[in-house]
């Protein structure tokens, strides 16, 4: 256990030295940043480790790994961010622990989350995942929406009661334009997100980069990053 400690602290202490150095290339405060750390795969025991830690962010992928490690954790003062595709009949459960859900992509799923979320009594802070990789109505590979669907799920999430509009996420595209061009990828959500405040002044969440591209996404303005193997190692692959 405190093996597994020391080596949580010295991978978190590198990854804020990259926050902290990325930042001040980008002329950005380091406090414009937030780490998430995203905890799937690794059990509760690490997620308690990095709550001593000083971690407060953690997000995770999967509801069935996520609900019972939430509930295991629930005596921590964390905020817990859903990251993957979400279906509909695991909403009620997400609703039970989640405060972010980064991974809005249809307006089923915001129906859905609104009414479970009015429900628990319960305010679930939204951002629409964007799919850089599809077409301009389209469907990203790694899920999302094109950035032209964007307005009309921000506009139905903002009337959804239980919810709240926080902002945008993506994923940097595997395939596509933006493909190997992580740096253009993010300032393109950056683009988005500006124009997203326009109509929503309160939604300025940026939430991009992960462990191998997070200098990008801070370099490009975004305000929250996603990093699970810089802190916690290389995931055992899901079977
Ligand atoms: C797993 C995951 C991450 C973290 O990825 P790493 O490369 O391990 O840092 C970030 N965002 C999402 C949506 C993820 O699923």
């Amino acid at each position: 256990m405190t093996d597994r400690k020391d080596e949580l602290a010295g991978n978190l202490a590198k990854v804020e030295e990259r926050i902290a150095a990325a930042c001040a290339a980008a002329g950005r405060p380091r406090e414009d940043v937030t780490l998430i750390v995203v905890t799937k795969t690794y059990p509760a025991e690490d997620v308690r480790i990095l709550a001593e830690l000083g971690v407060r962010h953690v997000a995770e992928n999967r509801d069935q790994d996520a609900a019972p490690k939430a509930a295991a954790c629930a005596d921590l003062p964390l905020t817990w961010h859903f990251v993957g595709q979400l279906q509909t009949n695991k909403v009620r459960s997400v609703v039970g622990y989640a405060h972010h859900v980064q991974s809005i992509d249809r307006s089923k799923l915001v129906t859905v989350l609104s009414r479970e979320a009015v429900r628990a009594g319960r305010e679930v802070g939204c951002l629409i995942q964007v799919a850089l990789d599809a077409g301009e109505s389209g469907r990203g590979e790694r899920g999302g929406v094109a950035p032209g669907g964007i307005e009309e799920l921000a506009d139905l999430v903002a009337r959804s009661p239980g919810l709240r509009l926080d902002g945008l996420m993506t994923v940097a595209p595997l395939t596509g334009e933006y493909a190997g061009r992580q740096r253009a990828a993010f300032e393109r959500l950056m683009d988005l997100s500006t124009d997203l405040r326009r109509a929503h002044p309160a939604a300025n969440m940026v939430s991009a980069g992960m462990s191998a591209d997070l200098e990008q996404a801070v370099a490009a303005g975004a305000t929250h990053v996603r990093v699970g193997t810089a802190v916690l190692g290389v995931r055992p692959r899901l079977g």
